[in-house]
């Protein structure tokens, strides 16, 4: 008579080690609260990653905890190289910290919980894999495509529950001298669950963010290890956050539907399960004014390089995201300005329950206040952080004259009339270009086209004039006095009702609007007289008469 032991070893032979074993070699952590960030690494990052890996990291640190990065790439088709790399450099670019994570892999200095890279981990998986075969919850199906297929068709005919279940699997009442058999000579097999839940029955779990959850229990005998011999997400999800002792599972709600599958699999294995919690995911409004979940496909924002790449600091996101999470954060956040976002608790039983809006108008009118309130150097220095990363010509250029560089900043900032010029870092750099004399040249073939009666010919006489006149010291309505008096004898109305004079050329506008292109080489440019009042006579002479 074959015993399911002898199953057992004939499918993993060199598997020798069991779970108590495991359990030796990776202990309950002293503090037991431990999360983690769990991103296949397909290249893609998606804002909602971020939402939860911070959800996850303050929760540990919260705690006191541990928050460990792994990798969960059994998928290996949808693997791309270097996406390790790109989650570890994402994660530290927004300032979320973690303790424990798969860089250290081939170093002698390992975390204790290692390796934190699924793929490096099929000896593990295989060892709980054994253990369910030997209790005889778990079972080889050689079922090709073509019968699952005609299995389907079959249950959708009859209208019955769809699934590989009960006498619907062709291999989960074999007898162990038929399994045998087959071991002989067939190693293409998968490995599945013995499901003993049954759809008739419901399972019932505490979540902590979506609270009491009562739903149809498992029924499925589904597969535990693929043929390739990696697990599917399920099996590594029981082995990994049991091993690496994760009290609590925060994952996106897609996986709430999977929980009583869960729950029958650490019950297979006589485990504790940890705490789930689901995060809803983020929504954004469609053209209709519906809401839908942020698409990868759809929305450039849904993508954390847009952020990167648009110009946007990684704390604002991390404070709007935080706003998201716990709606009680903004208010304490404005209550205590000067603490640090870490300084504040959040509650994720607080968290939304059913998606929340991600959006981003509200967060840019966040970047907008913010830019606006602090100080100029503050400014300058934050900016300077960002162009030396990666405008490093910018940077070079804000350093030859800081105080130059500081007063084009400053514009009518901290006044009453405060235009607010800036909401992302891409602002900043556009807003400051032009006051750079090569920047200038270089933008001038883009400039929009000057008002037509503001021709070279024109325009060279009153220039001249301007020259002897011009005085940057003045208050701003002497300064316009002044420039309205000049123009008007070069044939420039000063209001609508001088322009039906017939012998005017153009009105006061027209050749402010000259002035603002032929100087900023842009029609969108804060207050003129500030503007020129920071590029000093010299330059405004020098660049008028380029015109
Ligand atoms: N790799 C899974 C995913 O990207 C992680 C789910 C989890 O956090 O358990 O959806």
């Amino acid at each position: 008579m074959t015993t399911r032991k002898e199953i057992a070893d004939k499918i993993f032979p060199d598997v020798i080690e069991t779970i108590q074993d495991l359990e030796k070699k990776y202990p309950p952590r002293p503090n037991p609260i431990c999360s983690r960030f769990a991103p296949s690494p397909t290249g893609f990052l998606h804002i909602g990653w971020i939402f939860a890996s911070l959800v996850e990291q303050r929760f540990a640190k919260q705690n006191w905890g541990t928050f460990i990065l792994r990798i969960e790439d059994t998928d290996q088709k949808r693997e791309i190289p270097g996406a390790v790399d790109l989650i570890i450099d994402w994660l530290n670019f927004f300032g979320i910290e973690i303790d424990e994570w798969p860089l250290w892999e081939n170093n002698t200095d390992k975390w204790d919980y290692w390796p934190y890279i699924q793929s490096h981990r099929k000896y593990i998986y295989q060892i709980f894999a054994k253990t369910l075969i030997e209790k005889w919850l778990a079972y080889p199906c050689w079922m090709s495509e073509s019968e699952l297929e005609e299995i389907r068709t079959q249950q959708t005919t009859l209208k019955v529950t769809p699934g590989i279940y009960g006498n619907y699997s062709l291999w989960r009442n074999k007898t162990p001298e038929e399994i045998m058999q087959k071991l002989e000579s067939d190693s293409n097999f998968v490995l599945r669950f013995r499901s003993h839940g049954d759809f008739s029955q419901r399972c019932e779990f505490d979540d902590v963010i979506k609270w009491k959850i009562n739903m149809i229990d498992n029924y499925n005998d589904i597969v535990l290890i693929k043929s390739d011999w990696l697990p599917t997400y399920h099996l590594a999800h029981i082995t990994d956050d049991y091993l690496m002792r994760t009290s609590h599972v925060i994952r996106g709600d897609e996986w709430l539907t999977s929980v009583p599958l869960h729950i029958q699999l650490f019950k297979a294995f006589d485990l504790p399960h940890p705490h789930y919690c689901h995060v809803a995911p983020l929504l954004k409004f469609d053209e209709e004014w519906n809401k839908r979940k942020l698409s990868k496909r759809k929305d450039p924002e849904a993508d954390i390089s847009y952020f990167f790449q648009s110009g946007y600091a990684p704390e604002w996101i991390i404070d709007y995201l935080l706003t998201i999470v716990d709606p009680a954060y903004e208010e304490r956040q404005k209550a205590n300005p000067s603490k640090n976002y870490l300084d504040f608790e959040i509650k994720i039983d607080h968290m939304n329950t059913s998606g929340a809006l991600f959006d981003l108008v509200k967060l840019q009118s966040m970047n907008n206040a913010y830019l606006s309130k602090i100080s100029t150097d503050e400014l300058y220095n934050q900016s300077l952080i960002r162009a030396n990363k990666y405008r490093p010509n910018l940077a070079d250029l804000m350093q030859v004259d800081v105080d130059y560089t500081k007063a084009a900043l400053n514009i009518e900032r901290h006044t009453q009339k405060d235009p607010k010029r800036f909401t992302t870092f891409q602002d900043v750099e556009s807003q400051i270009l032009f006051f750079y004399d090569k920047e200038w040249e270089k933008l001038l073939p883009t400039k929009p086209t000057l008002p037509e009666m503001c021709t070279a010919d024109n325009m060279k006489p009153f220039i001249e004039e301007y020259k002897q006149q011009l005085n940057l010291d003045m208050t701003l309505e002497d300064w316009f006095a002044q420039l309205k008096e000049i123009w008007k004898k070069y044939g420039f109305a000063s209001n609508n009702a001088e322009f039906k004079e017939w012998w005017y050329i153009g009105k006061v506008g027209d050749l402010a609007m000259f002035m603002r292109i032929q100087l900023c080489a842009t029609a969108k440019t804060p207050d003129l007289y500030s503007v020129m009042k920071v590029l000093g006579k010299d330059r405004v002479i020098e660049r008028l008469g380029r015109a």
